[in-house]
């Protein structure tokens, strides 16, 4: 038998594997097998694959090809997330295009996947900065527009002056870029949104049909909708006469009212600080608010404010109370004006201590001293009894809160409603490198979109694109000019480009009709294959990504292009590889690239490092699990012996013990179990001691050729290349172990064998016990001692010591 040569053996195999077409999904009518979309999150171009890449594909390729092995037809694709700044800033630094970079760094991807053997169905491979791609983009973004949900409107944004564009709210970390770390601006532009608010009561609907996802993404997509029920009060401002509605969750304590508060951006603040004769203390705090970023508003001092001057009638009761302005309250959320009720509310008591504003209890906890509004320590925001509240004095919540809603209603000062915490999605970007917004803009006509036949709007490539604050398409000399599609006159299109987010809100349904032609998908294709069976990536895409590309589900199923509204019923996410407790990254210095560690010890190595390490969902800490790199992993010297192994079992005539054989059926039960649910670690530690039993058994002189088989099959999803050498050459099959049939077990076959533990005290047996045969030690001991029996026998005398010799014996020793 040869030695086990992963350097040799590997790249033979990948070429072998592509000449078979192994990996290629059926679209045969003739075949009758289950269909499986495994999809993994595609890769963002920005250099080799990196760590992150290696686990999660690692992870995503044992499910489809566990998927193939128990007879299911499997598609499983790739992509690159191709357009974005990071390509573009990457251009504009080495003064290149950033198509080339693009490019070369996919080219150095697929070599590396192709390297590792990812079994992927080469042929629906796709780049979303590909023209063929982004035109059916934009056809998405005409069909949204078509529809209403894709429109411009002014309104403030997050800048970063280093990028030179606007960033949604989500990729503004503590008021910095998310990608460069810069101070984030506020500006007003007109910008492009998708209007995806008008689907969250959907998107939270549905999340009933996500039947596996992981809990904590389900939270954070339920927090980031942010449904809240309440009420819509109308509040008049004195002598004014301006009505202005608020919302507020709790209408309960509308009778606690003591002042009322308006967002620095409200429309009717210059006017009421005018009336007031507050102007010259107001315009301080606008302008200072103006320059501050819109996420750095949300951690806003709930102390800062200016009272207007003016106040605001209460419907419930007629009171007066004072108007202000503070930069606590956001024009984004709500109506941009609050009523306050400091006893009740944290950031109101906040504010009422600070400017000596009364607290009055309405909201008395049950069962406790009563509130009292002068003293009170902090604002009480839990249920209770409403008192000093007219009519609903008494009245308990929850229940109370719809009463008093109700109430409003049938007396014209109000209604129920509920709103929303997820805002519509920002979609334009004054960037070079993404898919142009396929609109004409024309002094007659309007906005137009540009007719289908005339997608896709290319991006021209003798672009300056370095960043200078208007997109740099608006600064080629001629692209912007053209004619207006509808009135022929002359007009420009729109200069900016689609966030990257709208490719990737897509591209799964792309993977199921490449190259069609005819519209981004053949319907019937995807009716085939989707929804996904099974999504594998990363948890930083938990809110974003997935959040959009339900939406656009849902857009599509509104069209009547698709049959269904959640694409991923099934999510799972892998954890992060992290190095030495931190995070990689090339500021830190402890950057590990996979490459070189599957060059060093082969491809089936560097997977069952990253799937040995733990749960697939928990961060690996490359740190500990790969130690020195000089020497080599633990599971490499396992694949050796394996390779031996098996070699050895193959050549041996002899039958497999019995009890070999019951191990083998019990290892496949567990195996079988642990694929299912992600659990690759113990799948390995359960095959170690498969192939340690298999050694044990050849060394006795018996075979394994059964346990071999099993166990090449079982590694197969896992360490492809070796189990196909293995399956193949070792034990001599024509066809590829990756379409054989994963192996069946007998479950009396795999239930745990049973012996008899013999009990004895002093050396005289007292009890006979069944165990498990591999019963350990302390489940022994444990077991012995509780057998009344032996009790019996040990009495009141003191336990001297225990000898134990597991499954078979326990002698108690007692003293005399
Ligand atoms: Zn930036
Ligand atoms: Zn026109």
């Amino acid at each position: 038998m040869r030695r086990y040569d992963p350097a040799e053996l590997e790249p033979r195999w990948v070429e072998r594997w592509e000449r078979e077409g192994l990996y290629l999904a059926s679209e045969s009518p003739a075949d009758d097998r289950p269909r499986f979309y495994a999809l993994d999150m595609f890769p963002y171009p920005s250099g080799d694959l990196h760590m992150g890449h290696a686990e999660a594909f690692s992870g995503g390729d044992a499910v489809a090809r566990f998927a193939a092995m128990r007879g299911a037809n499997v598609l499983h694709p790739i992509g690159w997330d191709a357009f974005g700044l990071p390509a573009e800033n990457a251009a504009i630094k080495r003064g290149v295009a950033p198509e080339g970079w693009t490019y070369a760094n996919i080219e150095q991807q697929a070599r590396s996947f192709r390297r590792m053997g990812m079994s992927f169905d080469w042929t629906r491979r796709l780049q979303t900065c590909d023209p063929e791609y982004y035109r059916w983009t934009q056809w998405l973004f005409v069909k949204l527009f078509e529809r209403g949900l894709a429109f411009r409107k002014q309104s403030p944004v997050n800048w970063c002056p280093k990028d030179a564009t606007v960033l949604a709210n989500e990729q503004v970390v503590q008021g910095a870029c998310e990608r460069c770390g810069t101070v984030v601006e506020r500006r007003d532009l007109t910008q492009w949104f998708f209007k995806i608010t008008d689907y969250a009561q959907r998107l939270l609907d549905d999340m009933d049909d996500l039947v596996d996802w992981p809990e904590r993404v389900v939270a954070m997509q339920r927090n980031w909708i942010g449904r809240s029920e309440g009420a819509e009060v109308t509040f008049v401002v004195d002598g004014a006469g301006d009505e202005v509605p608020v919302f507020t969750t709790r209408p309960d304590t509308l009778w606690g009212v003591t002042f009322f508060v308006f967002a620095v951006e409200h429309p009717l603040v210059p006017k009421l600080a005018e009336l007031g004769g507050s102007w010259s203390e107001v315009r301080p705090l606008l302008e200072r608010a103006r320059a501050t970023p819109l996420t750095a508003r949300e951690e806003a001092d709930t102390k800062e404010g200016v009272p207007l001057g003016v106040f605001a009638v209460n419907p419930v009761n007629g009171e007066k109370v004072p108007c202000y302005v503070a930069p606590y309250v956001l024009m984004e959320y709500g109506t941009g004006a609050i009523m306050a009720v400091p006893a009740h509310d944290e950031r109101d008591f906040a504010f009422a201590r600070e400017h000596d504003l009364p607290v009055r209890v309405v909201i008395q906890p049950e069962g406790e001293a009563p509130l009292d509004g002068d003293t009170m320590p902090e604002a009480y925001a839990g249920e209770g009894v409403m008192v000093s509240s007219g009519p609903f004095d008494g009245q308990r919540t929850p229940e109370s809160i719809a009463k008093v809603a109700a109430w409003l209603e049938d007396q014209g000062r109000g209604r129920a409603t509920v709103t929303y915490r997820l805002r519509d999605w920002l979609i334009s970007r004054q960037r070079y490198w993404g898919a142009p917004i396929p609109i004409v803009h024309c002094a007659d006509c309007g906005e137009i979109a540009v007719p289908e036949d005339q997608l896709p709007v290319e991006l021209p490539e003798d672009v300056d694109f370095r960043p200078g604050g208007e997109s740099p398409l608006a600064r080629h000399p001629t692209w912007k000019q053209t004619t207006c599609p509808t009135c022929g006159k002359d007009a420009t299109r729109d200069t900016d480009t689609m966030d990257t987010f709208v490719d990737s809100s897509w591209y799964y349904f792309r993977y199921c009709s490449p190259g069609y032609e005819d519209g981004p998908f053949r319907p019937e294709d995807v009716e085939r294959w989707m929804p996904v069976s099974q999504y594998t990536g990363g948890v930083e895409h938990a809110i974003l990504h997935l959040l959009y590309s339900r939406f656009f589900t849902k857009v599509l199923f509104d069209m009547g292009l698709v049959s269904f509204t959640e694409p991923f019923p099934r999510l799972m996410n892998q954890g992060q590889v992290i190095y030495g407790g931190a995070s990689m990254s090339k500021s830190k210095g402890n950057v590990v690239e996979p490459m070189p560690v599957v060059e060093r010890w082969g491809a089936d190595t560097m997977r069952l490092m990253m799937l040995f390490a733990g749960p697939f969902e928990d961060d690996i800490d490359w740190k500990l699990i790969a130690g020195d790199p000089d020497k080599r992993p633990g599971v490499s010297g396992w694949l050796g012996r394996v390779f031996a192994i098996v070699g050895d079992a193959a050549e041996r005539d002899a039958g497999d013990p019995d009890r070999l054989v019951r191990l083998t059926h019990r290892t496949i039960a567990g195996v079988t179990e642990d694929m299912e649910r992600f659990r690759y670690h113990t799948a390995i530690s359960k095959l170690q001691v498969l192939s340690n039993a298999m050694r044990e058994a050849l060394e006795g002189g018996a075979g394994a050729r059964g346990a071999a088989e099993a166990l090449v099959q079982m590694l197969a999803p896992l360490a492809p290349f070796v189990s196909e050498e293995l399956w193949r050459v070792a034990l001599g099959h024509p066809e590829s172990v990756h379409v054989s049939r994963w192996p069946g077990f007998d479950p009396e076959m795999a239930r745990q064998e049973r012996v008899t533990l013999v009990v004895q005290v002093d050396g005289k047996v007292r009890d006979r016990v069944e165990v498990e045969a591999d019963a350990d030690e302390e489940s022994c001991r444990g077991l012995a001692l509780a057998s009344p029996n032996a009790r019996r026998a040990i009495g009141d005398r003191e336990v001297r010591t225990i000898v134990v010799r597991p499954p078979k014996l326990v002698n108690v020793v007692t003293v005399r």
